[in-house]
């Protein structure tokens, strides 16, 4: 538990996939932690993290932002497109890309702003109802047409069913990444990161194994 020891376990997961090392970017996610927990790991020389809204995200960074300097944040959660601008002037890699309306508006405001994060696409590996991203047979035609949009696409996010094994959820999302030539891959929470770094993350998203439980109270 902690940064330096989840540094530690990501680092011999490289090595261990034959990975080169640095090659895996370690997302911190700080959502609804404590300030003195955030601020504790921005001490430490931690200068990514993850936000899951945007809400939240922007009454936090601005101040850590002015404090520290290099630091990124990357937006995990759902984007709702009256928020896109918002978000995009905040963080610095959106992973929730998951329709067509969204990605249309970051188009737009890419194009008005001359500026875009880097995108992932999230793609609802266990086709689960409730939960966001395009459904894995439309994920080739939704990463054409992003393309087409002119944006910044990097890769693929998922997030597992939590009863499910997650390394079946990495392999689909890496068979699909593959056949589209997309590299990035953001696979993998506290649970399950070094298993998603022998499947090819290239960010995982970590939270509780780095700042211990979220207190929702
Ligand atoms: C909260 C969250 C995480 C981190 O979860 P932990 O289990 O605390 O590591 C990762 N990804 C997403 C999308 C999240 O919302």
């Amino acid at each position: 538990m902690g940064l330096t020891d989840i540094r530690d376990r990501v680092a011999k997961a490289e090595a261990a996939a034959g990975r080169a090392p640095g090659s895996v970017q370690l997302i911190a996610v700080s959502k609804v932690q404590p300030l003195e927990r955030v601020e504790a790991v921005l001490e430490q020389g931690h200068r990514v993290f993850g936000e899951n809204k945007v809400q939240e995200a922007r009454g936090k960074w601005p101040a850590f932002m002015e404090r520290f300097e290099g630091v990124s944040v990357h937006l995990i959660g759902p984007l709702q497109t009256n928020k896109a601008r918002q978000a995009m002037e905040l963080f610095s890699a959106i992973h929730s890309v998951d329709r067509p309306k969204l990605a249309q508006t970051l188009a737009r405001l890419a194009q008005e702003t001359g500026a875009c994060p880097d995108l992932f696409i999230q793609v609802n590996t266990g086709e689960e109802e409730q939960k966001a991203g395009i459904l894995p047979g439309e994920a080739d035609a939704f990463i054409a047409e992003v393309r087409a949009l002119d944006l910044p696409l990097k890769g693929l996010m998922c997030i597992p069913p939590v009863d499910e094994t997650p390394s079946l959820h990495f392999a689909l999302l890496g068979k699909i990444a593959a056949r589209n030539g997309l590299e990035g891959l953001s696979i993998g929470m506290s649970s399950d990161f070094e298993e998603a770094i022998a499947f090819g993350a290239t960010h995982v998203r970590v939270g509780s194994a780095i700042f211990g439980e979220r207190d929702y109270g």
